[in-house]
């Protein structure tokens, strides 16, 4: 397709706007047919298909099953109510101080700096999240940013969203100005899924706004398969560790995409082999429109008991479930 093949000329930004897309066009870029939501459904109108096309082009095509596939698909399936599955499976609703303010753990915060994401992952937890009320901008920055000064318990600020590297450069830097002028904050933590989404959005200008000196940056990354690495995102890892940045990984186990010690361990390996240590294997939330991705508890830790059997302990992530009301995340093992 002449459209994923020019992609590497395209800015970052152009790759984004070109994210939205609708299921038959999906299905025919793929060669496949598979039972989709309805494209007026109200649950895709509310959270529709979006993906970019670097990682469009790492999905095998004519492959219903393809672990990258799974996780953007808006399937019929969604539309199923299962009991245990709720909008607000993990009561961020009552963790919001403010709005754009999450603050459940102690010494760090999470901000949430914008709604929008290059990608939608269909099990997201945020997919039915309040963002109307949550709109982020300056005016709503700005009294996060009191809300951080005012607390200096708070020492690490995670900026997550929605995806904060798709904010433009310039309200990066914004935030990394102002964030530096609060004494306690030592650490800048960004959770985002872009260097495996649109590698492209690593340039050296973003590479030296992040290793700003007046701080300690980690960035984690999202990634759930083997089969989202490239040449283009391990230069775009290599690129951030070169300048100085911690980079780590989360998970979510999903049925089909990853339940299996050999999915799992791969992913590691592929991990590390790009500068990237994993971090946590979280268990689903419970999440609406999700179910059909749900991995038992006892699955979980069978799959870890398997990693650890075959792999150095710096490899093996710590399996995680996240729980309404809990100081932190609480381990399962
Ligand atoms: C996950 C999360 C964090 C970060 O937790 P760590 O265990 O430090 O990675 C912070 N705040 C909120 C609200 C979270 O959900
Ligand atoms: S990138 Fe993160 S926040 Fe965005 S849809 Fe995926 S899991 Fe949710």
């Amino acid at each position: 397709m002449s459209q994923l093949a020019l992609h590497q000329q395209l800015s970052w930004q152009e790759i984004l706007a070109a994210t939205p897309m609708d299921s038959r066009q999906l299905c025919h870029l793929l060669a496949l047919e598979m039972d989709s939501l309805p494209a007026e459904h109200p649950l895709l109108k509310q959270f529709p298909l979006r993906v970019p096309a670097p990682f469009l082009k790492r999905i095998e095509k004519g492959n219903p099953a393809d672990p990258l596939l799974l996780q953007i698909f808006p399937g019929s399936q969604e539309a199923l109510a299962v009991p245990g599955f709720s909008s607000d499976p993990v009561g961020e609703s009552d963790a919001n101080p403010k709005p754009g303010i999450l603050h459940k753990y102690k010494g760090r915060a999470l901000l949430l700096a914008t709604s929008s994401c290059a990608i939608h992952c269909r099990y997201c937890f945020r997919r039915h999240f309040p963002y109307q009320d949550n709109i982020p901008g300056k005016q709503h920055w700005r009294e996060s940013l009191e809300y951080l000064e005012h607390d200096s318990t708070i020492s690490e600020v995670i900026l997550s969203g929605g995806d904060p590297l798709t904010l433009p450069d310039k309200y990066l830097a914004w935030f990394m100005t102002e964030l530096g002028n609060i004494s306690h904050i030592r650490r800048i933590r960004i959770h985002t899924r872009l260097p495996i989404m649109i590698p492209q959005r690593i340039t050296p200008e973003l590479c030296k706004l992040l290793a700003n000196p007046r701080f300690q940056t980690i960035l984690v990354i999202h990634s759930n398969h083997a089969q989202e690495f490239d040449d283009e995102v391990d230069a775009a890892c290599q690129a951030l560790k070169r300048a100085g940045i911690t980079l780590l990984n989360q998970s979510v186990l999903l049925k089909h995409i990853n339940d299996s010690a050999q999915a799992l361990a791969a992913l590691s390996e592929r991990l590390f082999k790009a500068g990237v240590l994993p971090y946590y294997l979280h268990l689903l939330d419970r999440v609406s429109g999700a179910a059909h991705f749900d991995v038992p508890q006892e699955t979980g830790k069978a799959l870890i008991s398997a990693l650890q059997a075959q792999l150095p302990g710096y490899l093996v992530p710590k399996l995680v479930r996240e729980n309404p009301g809990h100081n932190a995340k609480t381990p399962v093992a």
